[in-house]
């Protein structure tokens, strides 16, 4: 992932300690890959796991999340609706980890 440099912007190469532009010293904060992305979890999920994404990405309480979705759904005259089949086109899908996550399907011997 490339970084910026927090003094002048300038595009900087992954790892890049100093600022080839202006010489500045790019703190560690610049590479926050600890912060949860924003994506629609397979596991878990009711609907399309936009509740269950949000939540982690935010560090929101699911519970309350799906609360307030369903009480939205029903009080804000669809405005929830439309937001959350927005989330459901703009979240990309948690990606799959790996192919041979699923068992192969089994064949009966019998
Ligand atoms: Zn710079």
């Amino acid at each position: 992932m490339a970084v910026h440099c927090t003094q002048c912007g300038t595009g900087l190469p992954a790892g890049a300690r100093f600022c080839s532009t202006c010489g500045a010293t790019i703190p560690a904060a610049a590479y926050s890959t600890g912060r949860p992305q924003l994506v629609r979890p397979i596991a878990g999920r009711r609907i399309a796991g936009v509740c269950i994404g949000l939540s982690q990405a935010y560090g929101w309480d699911l519970a309350l999340v799906r609360v307030l979705a369903v009480v939205g759904l029903f009080c804000s005259g669809g405005l929830v609706f439309i937001a959350y089949l927005a989330c459901w086109i703009g979240i990309p899908e948690e990606p799959v980890a790996a192919p041979d996550a699923y068992p192969p399907p089994t064949t009966p011997t019998a």
